[in-house]
């Protein structure tokens, strides 16, 4: 965003390991060397075990709400704003659409010119449980987006106990993290996802709860695509320039097109960091009446990978030997939220109402 100074910060420009291909992450996750190999092998995606089964358009959401009983000692639910409920997000395939119609917004508020660039990218779901998203160019020079099972389950973990603490009072997300996340920078093995027992069995079922999980989820992916977006159209991967569009690679082939080294290129991820919090904005106030995005995504997932960080030793020199790939490869992301904030607060200057 033009009146914005420019920040000093991160970016990762992940050049491919002697290969055609180009990948730029979210500097969320992280790109260094992977091998087809672990694509290949990765766990499948399975069905979140952690709520109620409930496919769409089923019970609880469209029988009788289940309000919470007051419970002795238990923290009673904060005032709600007023908006329509969603319907619960749940499972791979409802957040993968989740994604492809988010995608689609952001797209509809870029300006023609960047419109032009990235109308038609296509996006890719990988299947491995590292949490990440991409924007790169395969090895014809099509561009794409990617994002992992990982970061579905992430970002599904932080909505479901974000909105819990939001509603209830309750401490569900740093119960989460500190359950969760020092495993993750332990073992390759580790999911992102939520685990059982987190969410107290009897929220579970509240219907605002869900709906207001799907309303930070939106928010969440927004940040996320309208970041990896701008890699595309600001000019980074290199290979967004109107062309016509592939069906996107093959998830199985993702594992070598990310087989990338990263280096540091602070300007255009924090170029990327501010176009695409002004995209995930500008769509945002483009879905009134309904939720509007805003920089609440960018701070939950910035804050989310500054956990990990922490977790994985603070970014010193054992991070150096952690596990995680973005520890040995990508500056504090705490550092980047002030950038957040600051486009958002100048946005919010220029968009009154
Ligand atoms: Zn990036």
């Amino acid at each position: 965003m033009s009146s914005v100074a420019p920040l000093p910060l991160f970016v990762r420009l992940l050049r491919a390991c002697g290969a055609a291909s180009i990948v730029l992450g979210l500097s969320l996750g992280a790109s260094a060397c992977r091998t087809s190999t672990q694509a290949s092998t990765a766990p499948q995606p399975q069905p979140p075990q952690y709520y109620p089964q409930q496919p769409y358009g089923q019970p609880p959401y469209y029988g009788q709400p289940q309000q919470p009983q007051p419970q002795p000692n238990q923290p009673q639910p904060q005032p709600v704003a007023q908006r329509p409920l969603l319907p619960p997000l749940v499972g791979v395939a409802a957040q993968q659409q989740e994604v492809r119609s988010i995608l689609a917004e952001l797209i509809n508020v870029l300006s023609p010119q960047n419109q032009a660039l990235v109308r038609g990218i296509p996006l890719t779901f990988d299947p491995t449980i590292e949490v990440n998203a991409f924007a790169g160019c395969d090895e014809q020079g099509t561009p794409f987006l990617a994002a992992t099972t990982g970061i579905l389950e992430a970002v599904d973990a932080i909505a479901q106990t974000k909105a819990t603490d939001e509603l209830f009072g309750t401490q569900t997300y740093e119960a989460y993290c500190n359950a969760v996340l020092p495993q993750l920078v332990r073992s390759d093995k580790a999911r992102a996802a939520l685990p059982a027992g987190i969410i107290p069995a009897n929220l579970g079922p509240d219907l605002r709860r869900w709906s207001r999980a799907r309303e930070i989820f939106d928010d969440v992916i927004a940040f996320t695509f309208g970041h990896e977006l701008a890699h595309h159209y600001l000019g980074h991967t290199g290979c967004a320039k109107g062309q016509a569009m592939g069906s996107g690679p093959d998830p199985a082939r993702l594992g070598r097109l990310l087989s990338v080294v990263p280096i540091f290129n602070q300007a255009g991820e924090a170029a990327s960091d501010s176009a695409g919090c002004v995209n995930a904005l500008d769509a945002g106030r483009a879905r009134r009446p309904q939720y509007e995005w805003s920089d609440t995504g960018g701070v939950l997932l910035l804050d989310y990978f500054a956990r990990i960080e922490r977790a994985g030793g603070g970014g010193g020199p054992l991070s150096l030997l952690n596990p995680v790939q973005f520890l040995r490869s990508h500056p504090n992301p705490l550092a980047r939220i002030p950038i957040v904030q600051t486009v958002a607060r100048t946005w919010r200057s220029q968009h009154p109402g």
